[in-house]
Order: C-alpha cells, then structure tokens, then sequence
C-alpha cells in the first residue's frame, strides 16, 4: 500500500475529558450511536464495576497488579491514577482501529489528555464542562453511586481539571444534552459552531 493511501485510509484521533458526573458516558452514547465512523476506545482500571459496568465494553476492569503489569509491557498509550485507581488507553486497538480508517473517540481524564496531546498534537481535543460546579454535585449526588466522602473528593477533582480547559481545542457545555451532542457532532464533522 502506497504511503498516500495509508493516509487517506487513517482515522482521527478524538479526545473527550472532564469532570466526573458531567454527563461524558450519556453523550459517548448518543455519538457512537450516531457516528457510524466513531469507535470507543475501552480503557481498563483498576476502579470496581458499577451497576451500568459491563467487562471489555464500558471497562476492562484489572487488579493493580495486572494493571502494573500492562504498564511493564508498554501496553498503554496513557495511563493516569484517578481518585486512588488506575486508569489507562491500551494502545494496540487505538492504533488497528485507526488504521482501519475509523475515528476513534478516548473518553479520558485531563492528565491522561496531556499525555496524548503531546503525542498526537493533530488529535481533537475537547472539554465536556458542566454549567457550574454545584449543578456536578447535584449530578454526582443523584448517580446514588458513591459516598458522600468520594462525591467531594470527586467535586475537588473536578475543580482542578476545569483549570485546564483553555488546552483543549474545544470546550462544550453540557447544560441541554441534545444540542451538546449537535456541538460535538459538528466539531468531529468539522463544521463551524455558529
Ligand atoms: P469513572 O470512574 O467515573 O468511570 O472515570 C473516572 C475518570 O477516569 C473519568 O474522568 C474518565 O474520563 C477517566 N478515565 C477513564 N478511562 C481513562 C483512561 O484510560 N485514561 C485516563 N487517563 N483517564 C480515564
């Protein structure tokens, strides 16, 4: 195959971060659903499944001993600890799927983003910010998921990644679901926003 077709072929990398309880699994949703080109990236962490948790499809859910392992083997393209767990990007799929010719979507954490940004800079990076800090707690309050202990330590995480969303080349907020989804459509199809 000619080095020209290989490019033609290639799909395009496209990041999604921010804050827990910002509403980035219900959107990932609604995109892979309606972007036939669009792939999830699975990453695997070392966090316990919830209810909505299904193993090699939300999650590859590993000990930390195994997750350290795939660290040894250079099997991430990022990794990054959350909250006391690690989570990361397995880079073998990242790399068939885009050689295959499809976009392939990280929902990842803003450390992790860093990370990717500084090794594919053509990648599109954009920030899921929810209207305010107090509407992600009601959010992550009513997810009835965590303690109210993990809640705050998520809200204080949330706070220190909203510091870094002038890095992405987007930003959308989540306020009415269907016209985040019609942003983030238009941004992967590149579309101007107005
Ligand atoms: P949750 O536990 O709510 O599923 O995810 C917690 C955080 O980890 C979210 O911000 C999510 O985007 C992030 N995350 C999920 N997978 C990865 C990954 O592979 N790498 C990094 N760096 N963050 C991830």
């Amino acid at each position: 195959m000619t080095e020209r077709k290989r490019q033609k072929m290639k799909g395009r990398l496209i990041v999604i971060s921010g804050p827990s309880g910002v509403g980035k699994g219900t959107l990932v949703k609604r995109l892979l659903s309606e972007c036939k080109k669009l792939k999830l990236s699975v990453s695997a962490t070392t966090r316990k499944p919830r209810s909505e948790d299904a193993e090699g499809v939300t999650y590859f859910f590993k000990t930390k001993d195994e997750f350290r392992s795939m660290i040894d083997e250079s099997a991430f393209m990022e990794w990054a600890v959350y909250n006391d767990n690690y989570y990361g990007t397995p880079i073998a799929p990242v790399k068939e799927k885009l050689a295959e010719g499809y976009d392939v979507l990280l929902e990842i954490d803003v450390q992790g983003a860093m990370k990717v940004m500084e090794k594919c800079p053509d990648g599109i990076y954009i920030f899921i910010a929810p209207p305010s800090v107090e509407t992600l707690r009601e959010r992550l309050t009513g997810r009835g998921s965590e303690s109210s202990e993990q809640i705050e330590k998520r809200v204080a995480a949330a706070e220190e990644e909203l510091k870094l969303q002038d890095k992405y080349s987007y930003v959308v907020v989540n306020n009415v679901l269907d016209d985040a989804v019609e942003d983030i459509k238009k941004i992967i199809e590149g579309k101007d926003l107005l």
